[in-house]
């Protein structure tokens, strides 16, 4: 690698350090994907503790010496490190996560909790992906630049990041740590292996319930149906408003639009998905502004008699929560309120209903005129041998948007080995290939090696 941090990075030695690093990287994640670090409440908390003792090893031995766990009131320890870069550098904080889904035995071909590397060459494990692969993304792209950082690197690996969190609260509390001039999450994945990808928009996700009353208690449905109102008759019919025909959400005054960027593969869709045969797809327009640029409204729970203890009478009330994705760009609370207005306006026959808030998650859009996208895009095309595409995801951050109020001109990027193709985190038989962790190495040694003396605050 350069001596100069300054100058034009020279790809092909930090490709060829990146692969002198994989044989010890692959045998790190291995070790990490057999605990099972579960921060679910219910989980025996001692693995993910194990789990956070062993990343800060694994730091330690990829060059920062005080690298430290931050305890975080109500939760699980996050492993943090600040080291200062040469001076006038900018800061990046590289974020992942050591805490993993739970991995029930059903549908695992092999141990969920021993790495398992097949003929196709991914490594198989509960894990793998989603985000033991951000975190030694992260450790090798230190062990890179070990001794030659060129930009000040704040290390951030959480451990509830697929649990309630409690490092919000705490990076709320605690600004000074996480200020930064560009975050870098390495917790998404490229469509497919191979084919690099930058994820500039994060749909966001509000939420509320809807209760309606009809009765003052439940009545035969042989002597009153017919007149008087069921609850969940009612409450069925309100939710089914908030779709059309064809399956689009259809709530008065939300934010929806065209997604600009690359589309997505039906067929890969379909696959990743786990569509039943002869099922089809809902919505209309592209894929990609389907599942990154419109709304999406789903009836995630229903509180009502169980099909196993339902009687012959009229319910007297029904409660249902509903969850919608918002778009990138949206006003979160805006959209909330008219989610909110829809299901009220919504109530046939003059029933009761009362509808509450339950969250507001707000959406995320890149900043594609600042330079550290522009490096970053340079880098994954310089690693992958091919120009990045700009995705969206329908997940959301939540911590994006708290991390955003502690740095506001930070710049956000959002990139991993977590192949959506392939990768199938959160399922069954979830993976990581070998070969998407080494390109994303280099990509991420060359965008620090290529932010080094350049002024990124965007403003
Ligand atoms: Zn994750």
């Amino acid at each position: 690698m350069t001596d100069n941090p300054g100058a034009r990075p020279d790809a092909d030695r930090v490709r060829s350090t990146v692969a002198g690093l994989m044989p010890g990287l692959l045998t790190d994640l291995q070790a990490l994907v057999s605990i099972p670090s579960i921060a679910f409440p219910g989980f025996p908390p001692e693995p993910v503790h194990a789990m956070s003792g062993a990343v800060v090893d694994l730091f330690r031995r990829s060059g920062i010496d005080d690298v430290r766990l931050l305890e975080i009131p109500g939760g699980y320890p996050a492993v943090y490190a600040d080291v200062p870069g040469p001076a006038g550098s900018p800061t990046v904080l590289l974020y992942a996560h050591y805490d993993v889904q739970p991995a029930p035995v059903q549908g695992w071909d092999s141990d969920p909790w021993v790495a398992t590397r097949k003929d196709d060459g991914r490594i198989y494990g509960r894990g793998a992906s989603d985000d033991i692969s951000g975190l030694v993304i992260h450790a090798g792209t230190m062990q890179a630049l070990a001794g030659r950082l060129p930009v000040g690197v704040r290390l951030l690996v959480e451990g509830e990041e697929e649990t309630i969190s409690h490092l919000e609260d705490y990076v709320e509390a605690n600004p000074e740590l996480f200020a930064c001039d560009a975050f870098v999450i390495a917790d998404m994945g490229n469509q497919e292996v191979g084919r690099p990808a930058l994820t500039t928009a994060l749909r966001g996700e509000v939420s509320c319930t809807v209760r309606v009353r009809t009765l003052d208690h439940p009545v035969h449905s042989g002597l009153f149906g017919g007149a008087a109102p069921d609850a969940l008759v009612s409450l069925i019919r309100i939710l089914a408003t908030l779709h059309d025909e064809q399956g689009n959400t259809i709530v008065q005054g939300v934010t929806t639009g065209d997604w600009p960027g690359a589309d997505i593969d039906e067929d890969g869709y379909r696959e990743s998905s786990g569509l039943l045969d002869g099922v089809d797809l809902v919505g209309t327009g592209s894929l990609a502004s389907r599942l990154w640029s419109k709304p999406s409204a789903t009836v995630i729970g229903i509180d009502a008699p169980t099909v196993q203890e339902a009687s012959n009478v009229l319910l007297p009330e029904a409660t249902a929560k509903v969850s919608m994705r918002i778009v990138p760009g949206a006003d979160a609370d805006h959209e909330l309120e008219a989610l909110m207005g829809h299901l009220r306006s919504a109530a046939p026959w003059n029933v009761i209903v009362e509808v509450e808030k339950v969250k507001v998650g707000w959406p995320f859009a890149a900043d594609m005129s600042g330079p550290v996208l522009r490096t970053a895009s340079e880098a994954l095309e310089a690693a992958f041998g091919r120009p990045a595409e700009q995705i969206g995801s329908g997940g959301s951050i939540p911590l994006v948007a708290t991390l955003k109020k502690v740095a506001p001109t930070a710049a956000v990027l959002l990139w991993g080995a977590e192949d959506l193709a392939l990768s199938r985190i959160h399922a069954s038989n979830e993976s990581v290939d070998p070969r998407e962790i080494e390109d994303m190495v280099v990509a991420q040694v060359l965008t620090l090696m290529g932010l080094a003396g350049t002024q990124v605050a965007t403003g």
